[in-house]
């Protein structure tokens, strides 16, 4: 396994202090002042504690103390400004001002009535809410104030695990209480370049089939934090070996071809691409049948239910786009009807060939053009304003991406062949014009 260099823990705290950048520090430094007044103490816990281990400086700040935390956020807001707002369900309150926001937990165990169901929640100590957690990286509390000032609690060695470079959860039940930490430990693998311990990995294995348990919004939420990964295929190929795609539904996969597809997306783009294109690439390997039954199963919104069943059912447009005799201004009426995400992925992922140049033409050029004439000019020409406008609108688009017409006046002389009977006009859609 890899070794990692990590940050001493006398050393935690004045690297923590060094990435607080703007109004963030100074209110935690008045918010640590105030829980000291109150007498008790406060721990960074989760992700942001593990990402100062691993050597970074800047990091999400989630704080933990034992006891409800309305006091100390009505504390905080008196002397910060701002407001605070109470999430009842978990004991947490947040604080934010205009230039910074802290989460207060109260530290809190929890207890699953049934696989994959929220857990039922009672306020616990810290040491109670760090054996609660998903894995022992994630399991560690740093003392901001109080007695153990500077202290790390690590009672599941989520350092060593972190020198290690292992993902290894807290108990033999983890999976089942809440698969969702299936899709969380191949994210933390892969982002860190981790391994996923020997034992966890015969769990997670033993799991898969717990993944079921879990409602379709927290799977969702789940995958699409895997998506938003820096190399999410990394990811996304980890869980197809290890039947996490197949356990989450059936037909689901994921291969190095859509691996390369999914880095020239990121090569492609000047932003990182946005979830949608990467659940159309996802849909180029689905029948329209299954990327819905997939859709219903993540409840996707209309948006990614679109991209991902459009990248589907294009699958069945592709021959067709190849034909010699089919006419760019056809295609474009067909590709209209689906997502953009989708065509891209097609050209992103399909090999070289007529339908994907004609896709490429489709995304870079024919999607834009426009006929120079609009209504008003149709009805100087003399075409009176109604349904007929909306049809000589399309013939003019026809008539340009087709090559029948590339000047205004080509456009011009087509109305007047249209005015004497000459040129045939097509039915325009509803709203052409
Ligand atoms: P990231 O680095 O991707 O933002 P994170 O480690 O901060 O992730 P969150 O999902 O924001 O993770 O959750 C914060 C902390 O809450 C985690 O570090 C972990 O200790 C705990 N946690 C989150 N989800 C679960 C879960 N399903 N089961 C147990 N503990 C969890």
């Amino acid at each position: 396994m890899r070794k990692i260099g990590l940050t001493r823990t006398a050393n935690l705290l004045p690297r923590l202090r060094g990435g607080l950048t703007g109004g963030i520090g100074q209110a935690l430094q008045v918010v640590l002042r105030l829980a000291e007044e109150e007498g008790r103490a406060l721990y960074l816990v989760g992700g942001g504690l593990r990402d100062l281990v691993l050597g970074r400086e800047q990091v999400d700040i989630d704080l933990v103390g034992e006891g409800g935390m309305r006091s100390l956020a009505e504390a905080a807001v008196a002397a910060l400004g701002g407001r605070w707002l109470e999430h009842r369900a978990f004991g947490t309150v947040t604080v934010e001002g205009q230039d910074f926001r802290l989460d207060l937990a109260m530290a809190r165990a929890e207890r699953y009535a049934r696989p994959g169901a929220l857990p039922r929640v009672r306020p616990a100590s810290i040491g109670e809410d760090l054996a609660r957690r998903d894995f022992t990286i994630n399991a560690m509390a740093l003392a901001l104030c109080g007695r153990q000032r500077g202290q790390l609690l690590d009672p599941f060695d989520g350092r060593g695990d972190i020198a290690r470079g292992l993902v290894r959860v807290l108990h033999d039940r983890s999976f089942i209480d809440d698969a969702t930490r299936i899709l969380r430990a191949v994210r933390y693998e892969t982002r860190f370049g981790f391994g996923i311990d020997e034992k966890t990995l015969a769990l997670l294995k033993r799991d898969l089939a717990y993944l079921d348990t879990i409602s379709s919004a927290r799977l969702q939420h789940e995958l699409l934090r895997l998506l938003a990964e820096d190399e999410p295929e990394k990811g996304l190929l980890r869980c197809q070996e290890l039947g996490v795609l197949a356990a989450i539904q059936k037909p689901l996969r994921f291969d190095d071809e859509l691996a390369a597809a999914f880095r020239r997306a990121r090569r492609a783009g000047q932003a990182p691409p946005q979830p949608e294109l990467y659940l159309s690439l996802l849909g180029t390997r689905l029948s329209p049948a299954d990327a819905e039954a997939v859709a219903l199963r993540l409840a996707f919104s209309k948006r990614q239910r679109q991209a991902l069943e459009g990248a589907a059912e294009l699958a069945q447009l592709l021959p067709w786009l190849s034909q010699a005799d089919v006419r760019p201004s056809q295609m474009v009426e067909r590709l209209e009807c689906y997502p953009l995400f989708a065509v891209e992925a097609w050209v992103l992922v399909a090999s070289p060939s007529t339908s994907v140049q004609n896709l490429s033409c489709y995304l870079s050029e024919w999607r834009y053009v426009q006929p120079s004439l609009d209504g008003r000019a149709l009805a100087r020409l003399g075409i009176a304003r109604g349904p007929l406008t909306g049809g000589v609108l399309q013939l003019l688009k026809a008539a340009r991406l087709d090559g029948q017409a590339s000047s205004r006046q080509e456009e011009v002389e087509l109305v007047r062949g249209v005015l004497a009977g000459r040129v045939e006009v097509p039915e325009a859609e509803a709203g052409a014009e």
